[in-house]
């Protein structure tokens, strides 16, 4: 913690000196380009690998960025979600898994010794993944371990896109294109971020490595071969 104090320290003393037209410029209203949700996970720094400045993210995080569908109580998520797009006239929600996911794992295997009796508030709250298990029961036996783990992060944000689709102003929206719903993915271990592309129905790279020949393309579970499944809707 006392890193984190000196961090603060400097901030308050250097750092936000170097930001001080764009806090007076925010001083009355934000004006964010989209509404972006994601997981707690601490590796996860959405104005890192957005390159955003403050005011351009209206960030909502949680375990396993789950988003509970609308009509459940206390529902913070789409809470936010709707003052996102009704009050700050946000068009673009993002919703981002990554890989090496806790809450992942939890939802593949939730009977791992322990889990249920030492994290009771946390398999209350993967209940809003159960779509994502049973996907996973279904169509991913022939997965294990990180492979398993990284196909559950990738459906669960598709799952959870299919959530936000039940609230009103999001339904509403997004079927004449007001509001756009992204798919995204973190991989933590080369900090590369990647977007499904609903019509290759795959999590392609974001831009060119500049290392390389081409644009990188990691395909995904083909899951039409493995018994098939619903057609996506429209994302990006
Ligand atoms: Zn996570």
């Amino acid at each position: 913690m006392q890193q984190l104090v000196e961090g603060v320290h400097y901030f308050n003393n250097i750092g936000r000196t170097q930001h001080l037209q764009l806090f007076e410029k925010l001083k009355h209203r934000q004006e964010p380009e989209a509404c972006f949700i994601t997981c707690a996970d601490s590796r996860i720094v959405p104005t890192l690998i957005t390159q955003a400045d403050p005011g351009e993210l209206f960030i909502v995080r949680n375990v396993g960025n789950l988003v509970p569908c609308y009509g459940t109580t206390n529902n913070g998520e789409m809470a936010a979600v709707e003052y996102a797009i009704v009050e700050l006239g946000i068009e673009d929600i993002v919703i981002c898994g990554h890989t090496g996911c806790g809450a992942m794992k939890a939802v593949v295997s939730p009977d791992e010794p322990g889990t249920r009796s030492k994290l009771p508030s946390v398999r209350e709250w993967l209940r809003h993944a159960d779509a994502t298990a049973e996907i996973m029961r279904t169509h991913y036996q022939h997965l294990s371990g990180e492979a398993l783990y990284h196909a559950a992060a990738e459906e669960n944000v598709l799952v959870q896109l299919e959530h936000l689709r039940t609230l009103p102003v999001i339904a509403a929206r997004a079927c004449s294109g007001q509001v756009r719903l992204h798919a995204w993915m973190f991989q933590i271990d080369t900090g590369e971020v990647y977007r499904y592309d609903s019509e290759a129905g795959q999590f392609e790279r974001f831009g060119s490595d500049p290392g390389g020949p081409a644009p990188a393309r990691r395909q995904r579970t083909n899951i039409r071969e493995n018994g098939g499944r619903r057609i996506r809707r429209k994302s990006s």
